[in-house]
């Protein structure tokens, strides 16, 4: 909106004392009157537009607006203060603390003590606090200055960070213990074989050997899963590219159990047709390894352990490993692929497990934008149905 300007002095000055020379001058009243008026009348009208002029409280709430419009979208949590008020939290800030801290007491809506203290503070003061959104909750709290009367607070979620950061030292923790439990056994036996004043009958020596020789193997497995595993993670947005024949492999997979003892257990089930995914050919293999070994460890000795690939629909590749087994309890089954997971400990130890199977199973399918799927009754054993997206066109076959 526009508005007139104020009255043009520097015009009427000279209207006036043109009229006043006139009437000096002996000009007729009646006609320096005419010609005041109408020069005056002139210069109203002519008088120029001026841009608005707003009053200070207008151009306050301008500013008010285009702060608080400004950070709204940010994905950075971010609350405005007008002094120990809140005056603004955009989307961000409000899903953190609530939409309710609006207009509130700084001291109310932040609530949390340590953030508090953030009121009293000065410019790129930084509080680290845990449980403001949830109790597992870590935020970082900034807080910058705008000018004298505004200021704002920066909310960082560091929640995940701490998980990860939590998640890597128990990992490396559990893997030193699995080590150090073999490890402390074939020190032991070593030890008593070595310091054996008058030696030790063959029979015992041949015990103890059997001892060292299993729990080295076991240290080797856990240190292959465990190379596995990082390499998984170091590849894990890198999705394979090369055409893989699920039959063939899973053919393979199943004649390398040949030989070894509960291999005549093992039924494979696969159509005539080639069902061909995407794929890296060793990881494949090593997925279908994992599972077949765990439904021949956990699945009923004599029960035979069933591996099935079907094309599931004209997009989705489905290979499953039946066991009939004791099964999986329900509430076991959402943390399974967790690392060194294990529903029985023991059982699992003493059958050489090293509690990272499933574990490389879900990376594989995961790098493979794959799903997997474990149904359970316990009692009636357990499946792991892998579902893998189909290669598209008929490719040449590398497996
Ligand atoms: P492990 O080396 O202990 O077998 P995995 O990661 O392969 O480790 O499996 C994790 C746990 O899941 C096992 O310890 C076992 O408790 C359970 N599990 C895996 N497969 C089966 C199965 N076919 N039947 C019953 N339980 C199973």
């Amino acid at each position: 909106m526009l508005t007139r300007s104020p009255i043009p002095w520097p015009g009427l000055g000279i209207a006036t004392a043109t009229a006043v020379g006139m009437a000096l001058a002996g000009v007729s009243g009646w006609l320096v009157l005419g010609t005041l008026l109408l020069w005056t009348g002139s210069l109203w009208l002519s008088r120029p537009e001026a841009p608005l002029s707003e009053p200070k409280a207008d151009r306050a709430a301008v500013s008010r607006d285009v702060m608080r419009d400004m950070i709204e979208p940010l994905g950075i949590a971010l609350v405005i203060f007008d002094r120990d008020r809140v005056f603004a939290a955009n989307a961000s800030a409000r899903a953190a603390l609530g939409a309710h801290i609006v207009g509130q007491d700084g001291r109310i809506a932040l609530r949390h003590p340590d953030a508090v203290r953030l009121l009293t503070m000065g410019d790129g003061a930084t509080v680290i606090l845990r449980g403001l959104s949830s109790a597992r909750s870590l935020w970082q709290l900034s807080r910058r200055h705008i000018d004298a009367r505004y200021w704002l607070v920066e909310l960082i979620d560091r929640t995940v960070e701490a998980d990860i950061g939590r998640a890597h030292t128990d990992f490396v923790a559990n893997a030193s213990h699995e080590l150090r439990t073999p490890l402390a056994t074939v020190i032991g036996y070593v030890e008593t074989l070595a310091d054996a004043p008058d030696g030790l009958d063959k029979e015992m020596i041949a015990r103890f050997h059997e001892t060292v020789l299993r729990e080295a193997r076991r240290m080797e497995s856990l240190v292959s899963d465990l190379m596995s595993l990082s390499q998984l993670e170091a590849e894990k947005h890198d999705v394979p590219t090369d055409p893989v024949e699920l039959g063939s492999l899973a053919a393979r997979v199943v004649g390398e159990f040949a030989g070894r003892d509960r291999a005549d257990r093992l039924l494979l089930e696969r159509p005539e047709e080639q069902i061909s995914v995407a794929g890296d050919a060793s990881q494949l293999e090593q997925l279908l390894r994992n599972l077949i070994d765990n439904a021949l460890k956990y699945g009923e000795s004599a029960s035979p352990v069933t591996i099935s690939l079907t094309a599931e629909n004209e997009d989705t590749a489905r290979l499953a490993v039946a066991d009939q087994g004791q099964g999986i309890a329900a509430e076991h089954l959402p943390h399974l692929t967790r690392r060194f997971y294990r529903t029985d400990p023991g059982r699992s130890r003493a059958a050489g497990g090293t509690g990272l199977g499933l574990a490389i199973v879900k990376h594989i399918v995961e790098r493979h934008r794959g799903k997997l799927d474990i149904e359970s009754e316990p009692g009636h054993g357990a499946s792991f149905i892998v579902r893998l997206p189909l290669l598209a066109e008929a490719a040449p076959v590398s497996a």
